[in-house]
């Protein structure tokens, strides 16, 4: 095969552990400290949104319940998030980026994917580009930046976690066929740990064994996935950055080791992905008004069961308990259950009248 020819110059950026810098910058006295956003010590279902480096040194991590956090550093102390001062920082450091390019793709708050392949300032690498984004960041905001620099969305965006925090990587044209044939299975996009062990049961523990299927392997191994895998591999990615791309659906889905009968352990589950969809809005600064439940049975049998409200809803009870009724919705006592997905969407216009009756009838259940 000839060697790729790559066109695009396309920088990710991550700030680093967000919420957790804001509120340091903000409150000296956090400085240096072992802090969470979001949970509180005693709070019923509270879930870590962001730790700062100090506590991810405990183990804490995102999406953490705050009980478990406690456990693992007794000292650890429980910030309120403070949205609206977050949304204000991130309008800034786009700001910052627009200096450079209008193709922005905005990932959550904290994260963006650019291309600079044509610069306004005509600079003409990207690597400089990085680098001015990160002094602006932290010079004018007081906050740290890790940047990915390469030929595509993928690699970039594994590129800025690579020296997280406040990193830089530069994967160029030169390096990213060895750099693809080094990657781990679980780094690919989608490769969930299920996924991951199935690969390594077949022997593909990364990209080099990945290369070595053909299209038509990749396909019959993984389905649809196995076309972006294939292209993935030889360092082709050709999705474009899309500065107008709307959110359409936040979710979060879980495959099973074993199948799920008990409505008890089905519950527990879902309590676990509904947190992980309440920390995933939270960082889009969403709100939905129509949520969905997922569940794919033992057969592969997939039904979906939906509801929708009269008003936009992105916080954590009503998505554990919304979901819970759902569930309990299609008798699942003793049905062998694969998979459970919750996600969150119609994040558009308001409801038309006629959703509110919906609603209505729904909260009789
Ligand atoms: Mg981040």
């Amino acid at each position: 095969m000839a060697a790729t020819e790559y066109t695009r110059k396309i920088i990710h950026i991550d700030m680093d552990a967000f919420y957790a810098s804001v509120e340091q910058r903000d409150n000296p006295e956090y400085a240096g400290k072992a802090i969470v956003v979001g949970g509180s010590p005693e709070g019923r279902g509270g879930v870590v949104a962001t730790a700062s480096y100090e506590a991810r040194k405990f183990g804490i991590r995102s999406a953490m319940s705050s009980k478990i956090a406690l456990q693992l550093c007794p000292h650890i102390i429980f910030i309120r998030p403070r949205f609206a001062v977050y949304k204000e920082v991130s309008n800034k450091i786009r700001e910052i980026f627009s200096r450079y390019t209008d193709l922005i793709e905005p990932l959550s708050l904290d994260e963006a994917y650019l291309d600079v392949t044509h610069d306004k300032q005509g600079i003409g690498s990207a690597l400089e580009i990085a680098k001015r984004i990160r002094q602006a960041i932290s010079g004018e905001l007081q906050l740290t930046a890790s940047a990915g620099v390469s030929v595509n969305k993928f690699v970039a965006k594994i590129a800025s976690d690579m020296n997280k925090p406040n990193g830089l990587t530069f994967i160029g044209p030169s390096a990213i066929e060895k750099f693809m044939e080094e990657l781990p299975v679980e780094k690919f996009f989608g490769v969930g740990k299920v996924r991951a062990e199935k690969m390594k049961a077949k022997g593909l523990h990364k990209g080099a064994d990945l290369k070595k299927l053909s299209l038509d392997e990749m396909l019959s191994h993984f389905g649809k996935p196995g076309q972006f895998y294939y292209h993935i591999v030889r360092g082709i990615d050709d999705r474009q950055v899309q500065p107008h791309r709307e959110t359409k659906s936040v979710g979060a889905e879980d495959t099973f080791l074993y199948d799920l009968v008990h409505i008890e352990e089905m519950n527990a589950e879902l309590d676990k992905i509904a947190k992980l969809v309440h920390d995933r809005l939270q960082r889009h600064d969403l709100k939905g008004r129509t949520l969905t439940l997922k569940i794919k049975y033992s057969d592969f049998r997939v039904i979906t069961r939906n509801r929708s409200f009269a008003n936009p809803i992105n916080d954590l009870e009503t998505i554990e308990t919304s979901a819970m009724q759902l569930l309990l919705s299609t008798d699942p006592e003793g049905k062998p259950t694969r998979l459970l997905g919750i996600s969150l969407s119609n994040f558009g216009e308001p409801m038309p009248k006629k959703a509110k009756k919906q609603d209505d009838q729904l909260s009789l259940f």
